[in-house]
C-alpha cells in the first residue's frame, strides 16, 4: 500500500491521464509559458505542470527541479489530486504532516507549496500546476484563483492535444481510405487548388503527375497536362480543348469520358461539394471502350470482306452527303458490281469466290483515301462513297479501281483467278437524297454491264 493518499477513482484517473498521450512527450512552449508566468507571479523558485502517473510525478514543464520527473512517495502533489481547489501548505516545517518530509527537513528544504488541481470535464485530476518556495507565506483568495486560472490554461492546452490528435487521426484514416481506392479520387477546394489525391490520381495522369501537387489550381494542373501531351483530343486545339474542359469542371454535371495516349479511357465523374470545391473521381473504362468498339465493329461490318455492312454503309453515306451539301461540296457515289462472279463460283468453287471478293476490298481500300467509305451493299455488289469529289474525278477513280481489280489475278491455293467490275458512278446534287444518287449509280451500273462489262459508266444528274 502507499503511503501517500490516493484520489477516487484512481483506475480511471489514469486511464484518462494516459488517453492524452502527453506523458514523457517532448517540452511544448505553451506549458512552459504558464508554468513561467506562475513562477514570476508568485516569485518563487519552483513551478510546474506536473502528471501524476502510478508512482510518478512526470513534468511536462518545471523550473528549478533537478530532473524530469521524480517518485511520488514524497510529493506535495498527492494531497492536490485528491480535492478539488487548490491545496496550500503555508510553512511545511510547522505542519505536523510534513514537518517529516525529506524535502522539507533535508534539502532543499521546502517550505511553501500551493498547488491547483488540473481537473477535467469529468472531474478526474490529472495532475497540478504548483508553486513552491523555500520561504513560508501566505496565499490570498486572489492568488488561489489566479493559479486555478493558470490551470485551467494548462488543461485547455492539453484537451487542444487531443483534438488535434483526433484531427490528425481522422485525417489520416481518410487519407488512408482514399488511397486504398482502386480509382483516381481528387478534391479541389472553392479556389480551385488540389487538396489531395491520391496515388491512382497521380498515376493515372502520368504525363502530369509532377504538377499535381496540394496548392496547384486545376488550370494549372490541366494546362501542362496539354503541353505535355496528356490529352491526344487536345492536340492542334489547345485552347479550345481546355476552355471547354474548365467549362465542364466547374459546371459538373453528366459523367464524361477522357481518352488519354495508348488508346486509354477514363470516365471522369465531378461534383460540387458542400463547400464550393469540387471531387472527382477517375475510372479507368479501357476495358469497356474496347469491347464497345470491337462490338460496333462486328455489327457493323461484313465478317467476310471486312467492308462495312449495307445498312451501315447507307447510314454513313447519307451522313456523309449531308455533311459535304452543308459545306457546298459535290460528292460522288459508285456502285460496283463483279463480272461473271458465277462463273467463278461455279468453275473454282465457293472458297475461291470468298477470296476474290475479300481481295477486291483490299484492292480497294489501297486505291482509295482513307476516309472514303467502303461498304459491301448486296452479295458481289459495293458501294463507295467519295466525299468532296465530282464528277470527273469520281470517274478518274473509278477508272482506277477498275484496273487496280483487273491488271492482276487473285492466287488462291496455287490458281490464279482472273476478275474484272463493273462500276456505275453519279454525283450528288443540292436536294438529292441519297436513294436517287443511288438509283442513278445503278442505273449507269447496268449500262456499263451492257457496255461490255470491266468498265464504267457516269450518270449524270
Ligand atoms: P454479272 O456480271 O451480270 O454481275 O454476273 P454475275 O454472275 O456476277 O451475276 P449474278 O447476279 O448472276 O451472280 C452473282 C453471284 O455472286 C451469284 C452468287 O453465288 C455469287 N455470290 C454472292 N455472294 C457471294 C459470296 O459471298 N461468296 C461467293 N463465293 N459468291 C457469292
Ligand atoms: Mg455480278
Ligand atoms: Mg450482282
Amino acid at each position: 500500500m502507499p503511503i501517500y493518499p490516493l484520489p477516487n477513482q484512481e483506475h480511471e484517473r489514469l486511464e484518462k491521464l494516459r488517453s492524452y498521450h502527453v506523458l514523457d512527450s517532448l517540452p511544448e512552449e505553451s506549458y512552459d509559458r504558464v508554468v513561467r508566468l506562475a513562477g514570476n507571479l508568485f516569485d518563487v523558485p519552483f513551478a510546474s505542470v506536473a502528471l501524476v502517473e502510478g508512482d510518478r510525478l512526470w513534468f511536462k514543464s518545471h523550473i528549478g527541479f533537478p530532473d524530469s520527473e521524480m517518485n511520488r512517495e514524497f510529493a506535495f502533489c498527492n494531497h492536490t489530486i485528491c480535492g478539488e481547489e487548490v491545496f496550500v501548505i503555508e510553512d511545511a516545517s510547522r505542519d505536523p504532516d510534513f514537518c517529516n518530509n525529506p524535502y522539507v527537513a533535508g534539502a532543499p528544504h521546502l517550505r511553501f507549496y500551493a498547488g491547483a488541481p488540473l481537473r477535467t470535464a469529468e472531474g478526474l485530476n490529472l495532475g497540478t500546476l504548483a508553486v513552491i518556495d523555500t520561504r513560508p507565506r501566505t496565499v490570498t483568495d486572489a492568488e488561489k484563483k489566479l493559479l486555478e486560472d493558470l490551470a485551467s490554461m494548462v488543461m485547455d492546452a492539453l484537451d487542444m492535444r487531443l483534438l488535434i490528435e483526433r484531427a490528425d487521426a481522422a485525417e489520416s484514416r481518410f487519407a488512408d481510405a482514399i488511397e486504398s481506392l482502386p480509382n483516381g479520387f481528387a478534391l479541389y477546394d472553392k479556389q480551385d487548388r488540389l487538396v489531395h489525391c491520391n496515388e491512382r490520381y497521380r498515376q493515372v495522369y502520368s504525363h502530369s503527375a509532377r504538377f499535381i501537387v496540394p496548392g496547384a489550381t486545376f488550370e494549372e494542373i490541366l494546362r501542362y497536362a496539354v503541353s505535355k501531351g496528356q490529352f491526344p483530343e487536345a492536340a492542334g486545339k489547345e485552347e479550345a480543348w481546355i476552355a471547354k474542359r474548365l467549362e465542364q469542371h466547374r459546371n459538373p454535371g453528366e459523367p464524361i469520358e477522357q481518352r488519354l495516349p495508348g488508346d486509354q479511357w477514363l470516365r471522369v465523374q465531378e461534383r460540387r461539394t458542400s463547400e464550393g470545391g469540387i471531387v472527382g473521381f477517375r475510372f479507368d473504362i479501357t476495358k469497356l471502350k474496347h469491347q464497345e468498339r470491337e462490338l460496333a465493329r462486328l455489327a457493323w461490318t461484313d465478317s467476310l470482306t471486312g467492308a462495312l455492312n449495307r445498312h451501315r454503309f447507307l447510314e454513313l453515306a447519307e451522313k456523309e452527303i449531308d455533311r459535304t451539301a452543308r459545306h457546298h461540296k459535290p460528292a460522288s457515289l459508285l456502285v460496283l458490281d463483279a463480272d461473271h462472279f458465277k462463273q467463278i463460283n461455279d468453275r473454282d468453287g465457293h472458297a475461291a469466290g470468298d477470296e476474290v471478293l475479300k481481295g477486291i476490298v483490299e484492292r480497294f481500300k489501297r486505291t482509295l483515301r482513307s476516309h472514303d467509305i467502303i461498304g459491301r451493299i448486296g452479295g458481289e455488289e459495293f458501294g463507295i462513297l467519295l466525299p468532296e469529289i465530282g464528277a470527273d474525278d469520281a470517274v478518274k477513280v473509278a477508272a482506277k479501281l477498275c484496273n487496280a481489280i483487273s491488271e492482276l489475278p487473285f492466287a488462291f491455293e496455287g490458281q490464279l483467278l482472273r476478275a474484272t467490275i463493273s462500276i456505275g458512278v453519279a454525283t450528288h446534287t443540292p436536294g438529292d437524297h441519297l436513294h436517287e444518287v443511288m438509283r442513278r449509280a445503278d442505273m449507269a451500273l447496268y449500262e456499263a454491264k451492257a457496255a461490255g462489262r470491266n468498265c464504267l459508266v457516269l450518270k449524270a444528274a
